[in-house]
């Protein structure tokens, strides 16, 4: 379990974001172009989390109980901390 806590930054000049373990008050450059990067948001699951993936749509699937958005790693929903249905093949997906 990490307990690091995890960033997106933007690079503000082309857009490009990233996430990493950022320590708070040190600024990060893009490897591209040495652009500062501002941090846009914390990357939930906020540390310490059972989840290691970063809350993004490709990460996320529905609670089949509550409609709520939940990590694909994990079992139980963290909204409504029920069992979720296993995930199916891609052809079932709506
Ligand atoms: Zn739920």
């Amino acid at each position: 379990m990490s307990t690091s806590q995890r960033y997106r930054l933007r690079n503000p000049a082309t857009g490009r974001e990233i996430v990493l373990e950022a320590e708070p008050g040190e600024i990060y450059l893009d490897r591209d172009d040495g652009e500062a990067l501002e941090v846009v948001g914390q990357v939930l699951p906020l540390a310490p989390s059972s989840s290691r993936l970063p809350w993004a749509v490709q990460n996320l699937r529905f609670c089949s109980w509550c409609d709520q958005l939940a990590q694909k790693d994990l079992n139980d929903c963290p909204t409504c901390g029920r069992r979720m249905e296993p995930l199916g093949p891609r052809a079932e997906a709506r």
